[in-house]
């Protein structure tokens, strides 16, 4: 019987801890459905072992020389690659996502981003400000205990995301990962551990939301950084308030996929194709509502749909498969719900739509719905499933009305070779990221977050050093004090 066993269920203070009172919480294969792992939530002893440990780690920390502090990132980031192909497998177990993706993108770009920050550690700093006679100077000061939640379809990635900036700025972390995915940010810890981190600066506790609730809720927290739905991310947010906590919240979205009548149509197609299946479709950013000019509607389709019935579903663990299950079975009950009220009010299902070829695991097939109007559920809610919504349009100011006239601002591509009208559109969109002729590459070189309810903060890139560290101001009087008593 295959078996992803972690030596206990937290990592806390430099090591596994077990604490067998917590409530059991099971993991599956999701290409099975049987049993791979079977940890324990944190109890509040457990918990509170991991905020103490960061606090008190985190103020030598803050005090470790900033090029020191990048050389243990960069080289956890080394043993990541080192370790390639076994994380993705562990990645794959856990999450059910093609081993064709987990050993390309998900450990991979974690580690992008321990080599990043790692190396933007010993260039962070303040400035000096010239006042006359006085002057004045600010210092980088890290937040301090920083707490991390993430979501399930990129387990890994976001951790190392939120772990990398975090550290290198001279916080601790202690991190909860999806009750879905708890494996890989486990295997995270004990790797900067093994790298040279110091105990407590990067723990790791299992649980569901309320687990998450009561770090958010701790008063030696300074910052939450979420990725999760919007529904959650209201309810951690306000959370956060309460004890005027920094936020970071990667949330949701249901983002525009604009494709003008002068694009390259096969580059389009396969953008709209990585933008809505790749794994399985449980990406974020994912353009979800693809908007096609009229006059190349019919060649678009018919391409789209050839290449998309070609696309291979299988066995996870097979290099040769490229779409696998979804994550759980109640995520695939509730994309096939999607489905069958896509289908109910009226759009015209093109491609897929059923539950594949599978006994067991928890498929569904690339989905594409064509003559979508956006009043249909499936143009104004997020599926978080292989379904693509393909919408008609005349115009560009009318394709940038529909696009911007959800709630959402996550994300956004367009596909022109008309170079001014990109621009002007790439200004126009309400959204985080902006994609021209490309379609959900986040290279950790550039900034990623939402706008709207999509969330607010930035991580990657040089922005998310703001989210982990503030600026403290020092005004220097070079005297005689100028007071007026
Ligand atoms: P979710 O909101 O159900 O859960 C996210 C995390 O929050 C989990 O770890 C969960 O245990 C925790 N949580 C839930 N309630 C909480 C509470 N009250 N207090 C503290 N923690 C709580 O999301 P999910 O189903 O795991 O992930 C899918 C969602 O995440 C989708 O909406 C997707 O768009 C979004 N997402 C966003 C990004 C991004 O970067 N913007 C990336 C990946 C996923």
């Amino acid at each position: 019987m295959m078996r992803a066993d972690p030596p206990a269920s937290h990592f806390v203070a430099g090591r596994p801890l077990e604490d067998r009172a917590g409530a059991p919480l099971a993991v599956d294969y999701p290409f099975t459905g049987t049993e791979i792992a079977r940890l324990h939530e944190a109890t509040p002893a457990v918990i509170e072992a991991a905020v103490a440990a960061a606090a008190a780690a985190q103020r030598d920390w803050a005090g470790v020389r900033p090029v020191e502090r990048g050389r243990i990132l960069t080289r956890a980031a080394a043993l990541i690659r080192a370790r390639g192909e076994a994380l993705a497998r562990l990645e794959t177990l856990d999450t059910g996502k093609p081993i064709a993706e987990t050993r390309v993108a998900d450990w991979p770009s974690g580690a992008d981003a321990l080599e990043f920050f790692g190396g933007l550690a010993a260039g962070l700093g303040g400035e000096t400000i010239p006042l006359g006679r006085d002057f004045a100077y600010t210092l980088r000061e890290p937040l301090g205990v920083c707490v991390g939640i993430g979501a399930w379809n990129y387990p890994s990635q976001i951790a190392c995301w939120k772990a990398a900036p975090a550290l290198a700025c001279g916080n601790a972390m202690v991190f909860k990962p999806s009750e879905l995915t708890p494996l890989g940010a486990l295997e995270l810890a004990a790797i900067l551990s093994e790298a040279g981190l110091p105990a407590g600066l990067f723990s790791v506790v299992q649980g569901g939301a309320a687990v998450g609730a009561a770090l958010v809720a701790d008063d030696r927290v300074a910052k939450v950084s979420l990725t999760g739905s919007v529904a959650t991310g209201r309810r951690v947010y306000a959370a956060a308030a309460e004890g005027m906590k920094a936020a970071t919240m990667e949330l949701g979205g249901k983002s525009p996929l604009i494709v003008f009548a002068d694009a390259d149509l096969d580059e389009a197609v396969g953008a709209a194709m990585l933008g809505n299946f790749y794994s399985a479709g449980q990406v974020c950013s994912n353009g979800t509502r693809v908007f096609v000019a009229e006059p190349v509607m019919a060649a678009f389709l018919e391409r789209l749909v050839a290449r998309t019935r070609a696309l291979r579903l299988g066995d996870p663990l097979d290099p040769a498969t490229q779409i696998g299950p979804l994550v759980s079975a109640g995520q695939r009950a509730k994309v096939l719900a999607h489905i069958a009220a896509a289908r109910a009010a009226g759009a015209r299902l093109v491609a897929g739509g059923g539950g594949g070829p599978f006994a067991a695991g928890h498929f569904v097939e690339p989905t594409v719905f064509a003559g979508v109007t956006d009043d249909m559920a499936l143009a104004r809610e997020e599926v978080f499933g292989p379904v693509m919504a393909v919408m008609g349009f005349a115009g560009e100011e009318e394709v940038v009305a529909r696009a911007n006239a959800l709630p959402y601002g996550l994300a956004a591509g367009i596909f022109t070779r008309d170079l001014a009208r990109a621009h002007r559109v790439a200004a126009a969109v309400a959204a985080g990221t902006v994609w021209i002729n490309s379609y959900n590459l986040t290279p950790v070189e550039m900034p990623f977050g939402g706008v709207r309810l999509s969330g607010l903060g930035r991580e990657n890139g040089r922005a998310a050093i703001e989210h982990y560290s503030r600026i403290k101001a020092v005004h220097v009087g070079m005297g005689p004090l100028d007071a007026p008593y």
